[in-house]
């Protein structure tokens, strides 16, 4: 996957209005400093040889103040570096923004400062020199000429643009899930059309942030900060036209082009959730996918996931509660039980959180746990399949295979859960194994809401799109994501279910929407595939990217660079490069943080993780007052 978000040409026209007055009030008062500035200075000059002169003949005067008053000559200079600085400042400022080419927009902001620096230096040789008093004059118009128009351009761009001419009246654009296909081509529409007084844009999510998920291994295990994987809506959205409503989408009709959504709100008494409608003209549906547990008993009970922020906490929890209980227990049986963990899907997502929780275990918890025998802990990876990193290239996969056999990861393949307990994972096989943590990384389903959207659903439940990304019949609805089914042209296999897929189809739906309003035809999407990276532990990682092959710590150092440049907002990837430095040289945190809610109010917006967690937990709380009565009696085994 690639590309962070696009820069916004809109930033001026979208910027919000006391931003602007405060800009032009800005340029205003930089403007008349300059300008007065030069005046005072002309005024002053003249004043003093009483008569009016050339541009270069000032120049000679002004040398002449400098030797008969210099008091007043620092003044002048001072007056005018100052309203030099201020204009210089704000047109920088300004000019970045415009729509400008970023390569002209930098010459031309680097021509501006170098003339200011000669301006600088000649008026402090103007006393010493004739060359800089000739020069003076013809440095001053050119200068002025500049510094104006970068002013002027923002300005214009600023209070003055193009309105999009479209069919008149209000278009309702309504995007359900802000993940990366959502995000996407929200951002890519608003960048096209956000500006435009008829035409509304709104993003509806259940959750009020875009959640980078790739990183959720690393938040499982404490290597990052739970905040930093998530951004709000809001601040996505602050410095463009896009609504945001942080609502629970639940069924959609395309007949009536409305989708039903229930809202949060504590209005109208003591209802919690409302349901309402929202209309649309176009809508675009980006909800992504869920966890697919394939019915094995017990997984959704009694299994963590890797879906949401809330799993990859839940999950460092349990693993530190585990290591305390282990601590505190004599009994070689439960310790067994509770230092195992078995992580179920040989993906991506399960090799990096096996390798992840690896690291943890071995660089930080058994430094901390010195009642835990060291070779007692066991990451199991078990995988249905005869490989780990099913349909990748077979040189990453060898590498990755060895390098988590290294690690003395447990893979176990060709096996797959049959039953997941409390204090157990059945295999196919027959076998059981004892562990008080199974983590589903086994794949993914269609979410529910698009059995509810009255769409044509392939054998998968995934919606068959055409190649515009448009369904099949209904040319006024986008799916994209995970949730589209579409065979790509290239390969001739269907679009996996990936970041790099749904930000493509994101800006694809975008450009497709824009034409459609101009009345052009749609084009076709062309999937590029970047290719695949998977971090294998270790400061160690497998990368095959635009056909090259690497792996060790180059790849590993690869693989943290892309995931940056992806992640969103500023704040959070100086954030990130925080914490990875800090865990290279200060321990990380194995606080475990307890939360306690007052009174759960059943609503739609929790997501299924809290279910596992608090079965694993009640479970846990039982289990530790059994343990504590029982543990002579294992202590005796
Ligand atoms: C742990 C993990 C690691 C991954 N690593 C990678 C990787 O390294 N590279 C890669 O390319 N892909 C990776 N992926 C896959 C990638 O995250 C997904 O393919 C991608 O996010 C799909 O984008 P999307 O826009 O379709 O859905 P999502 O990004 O999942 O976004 C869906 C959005 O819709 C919202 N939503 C869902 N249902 C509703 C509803 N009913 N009402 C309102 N809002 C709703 C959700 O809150 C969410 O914000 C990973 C996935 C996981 C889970």
């Amino acid at each position: 996957m690639s590309s962070r978000l696009p820069a916004d040409p809109y930033r001026l026209i979208n910027m919000a209005t006391w931003c602007k007055l405060l800009a032009t009030f800005a340029i205003a008062s930089g403007v008349l400093l300059f300008l007065s500035s030069w005046g005072i200075a002309w005024l002053f000059v003249g004043w003093l040889f009483a008569h009016d002169a050339s541009m270069y003949q000032w120049a000679t005067q002004l040398a002449d103040v400098a030797w008969a008053h210099p008091m007043v000559f620092s003044g002048l200079l001072l007056a005018h570096y100052v309203g030099l600085a201020v204009i210089l400042f704000v047109s920088q400022l300004l000019f970045r923004k415009t729509t400008m080419r970023r390569r002209v927009r930098k010459v031309l902001g680097l021509f501006s400062i170098g003339l200011a620096v000669l301006d600088v230096g000649t008026w402090l040789l103007v006393p010493v020199s004739s060359l800089a008093r000739r020069f003076l004059a013809p440095l001053s118009i050119a200068e002025g000429i500049l510094l104006v128009w970068m002013l002027v351009l923002p300005l214009k761009q600023m209070w003055l643009y193009h309105r999009w001419r479209g069919s008149g009246r209000k278009v309702k654009v309504v995007i359900v899930g802000g993940g990366f296909g959502g995000l996407y081509a929200a951002v890519a529409l608003d960048k096209a059309l956000g500006h435009h007084r008829d035409f509304e844009l709104t993003v509806v999510d259940k959750n009020n942030y875009f959640l980078f998920p790739p990183l959720l291994p690393s938040v499982s295990v404490g290597a990052i900060e739970t905040r930093q994987v998530t951004y709000p809506f809001r601040r996505i959205f602050e410095t463009t036209n896009i609504r945001f409503r942080n609502a629970l989408v639940e069924s959609i009709d395309p007949a009536s082009n409305t989708i039903t959504a229930r809202f949060e709100t504590d209005e109208m008494g003591s209802e919690s959730c409302l349901p309402a409608q929202l209309s649309y003209d176009y809508l675009i549906l980006a909800p992504g996918s869920t966890t697919n547990t394939f019915r094995t008993p017990g997984v959704d009970r009694f299994a963590f996931f890797m879906r949401e922020l809330g799993d990859a906490v839940a999950v460092r929890n349990h693993v530190i509660d585990c290591f305390e209980r282990a601590a505190a227990s004599t009994s070689a049986a439960l310790q067994e039980e509770l230092l195992r963990f078995v992580i179920i899907g040989g993906g991506p997502t399960g090799v990096e959180v096996a390798t992840e929780m690896h690291d943890l275990i071995e660089h930080v918890l058994l430094a901390r746990y010195p009642e835990i025998d060291p070779t007692r802990p066991e990451v199991w990876i078990v995988q249905s399949g005869n490989q780990l990193l099913p349909g990748w290239h077979t040189r990453v996969v060898d590498i990755a295979s060895r390098q988590i056999g290294r690690l003395k990861i447990k893979i176990v393949l060709d096996n797959r859960a049959v039953e997941v307990g409390p204090r157990h994972v059945v295999l196919k096989t027959g076998e059981r194994v004892a562990t008080r943590t199974c983590v589903w990384c086994a794949g993914v389903k269609s979410s529910e809401l698009l059995a509810r959207s009255g769409l044509p659903l392939d054998a998968s439940g995934r919606i068959r799109i055409k190649s515009d990304l448009r369904v099949e019949g209904l040319d006024r609805v986008f799916v994209l994501g995970d949730a589209a089914f579409l065979i790509d042209e290239k390969t001739g296999r269907p679009l996996p279910p990936l970041g790099q897929v749904a930000f493509q189809q994101g800006s694809q739906a975008a450009r497709n929407l824009v034409r459609l309003l101009s009345g052009k035809p749609t084009r076709s999407f062309r999937y590029f595939n970047f290719g695949s990276l998977v971090s294998v532990g270790e400061h160690f990682a497998a990368v095959h990217l635009l056909g090259v092959k690497l792996s060790g710590f180059l790849a590993w150092l690869v693989w943290r660079t892309l995931y940056l440049v992806k992640l969103v907002g500023f704040s959070n990837k100086i954030r990130v490069v925080l914490d990875w430095s800090l865990d290279l040289l200060i321990e990380r945190s194995i606080s475990q943080i307890q939360t306690r809610s007052p009174e759960v109010v059943e609503g739609p917006l929790s997501n299924g993780a809290t279910e596992p967690v608090a079965a694993i937990q009640s479970v846990l709380a039982m289990e530790n007052s059994l343990t504590a009565r029982s543990e002579p009696a294992h202590g005796n085994e």
